[in-house]
């Protein structure tokens, strides 16, 4: 396996908003940890909109939703989420695999469970988002996110 080294310059303070989140999702049991590859393009922006949907609508009361950057360049509320969660469901957008190789590199033992959203629909997508509609998004994210809860979550 071959690695790249990168350093991440640290800075004083912390997202408030991010923190209240975390605090407010640190329950017992920890809920289930859901990344996103968060990502520019159209296969991104399915992932975290499926991410969304799963954390904030369909099992809201299951899982908590995680700040894909937070998490990766800061050692606080955020990464604690992931590093105390039992389960770690990454949706990627790509089978690059941002999400779960970013915080492998914070987390060397996190094994989440990788979903390649892109496999779940069957049009392959441009880039630019303002290639794709706001309903068709809406349609692949929805079909997504149901895969995920029926597979992982709501079994
Ligand atoms: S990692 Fe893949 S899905 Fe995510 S933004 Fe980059 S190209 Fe798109």
């Amino acid at each position: 396996m071959e690695y790249e080294t990168i350093r991440i310059r640290k800075i004083e303070g912390t997202c408030g908003l991010c923190e209240e989140y975390s605090e407010k999702n640190s329950t017992v049991p920890p809920k289930i940890a859901i990344l996103s590859c968060e990502g520019a393009c159209a296969r991104g922006e399915v992932s975290r909109r499926a991410a969304n949907l799963v954390a904030h609508s369909l099992a809201k009361e299951e899982t908590v939703r995680i700040c894909l950057g937070g998490a990766f360049t800061k050692n606080t509320g955020q990464r604690s989420l992931v590093r105390r969660a039992e389960k770690c469901l990454a949706i990627e957008g790509c089978f690059v695999s941002c999400a779960t190789r970013m915080m492998q590199g914070v987390l060397p033992d996190l094994i989440p469970e990788v979903i390649l959203a892109d496999t779940l629909y069957d049009e392959p997508l441009p880039f630019g988002i303002d290639e794709v509609s706001d309903e068709t998004f809406s349609a692949y994210a929805r079909q997504v996110a149901e895969e995920v809860v029926a597979k992982y979550i709501k079994k």
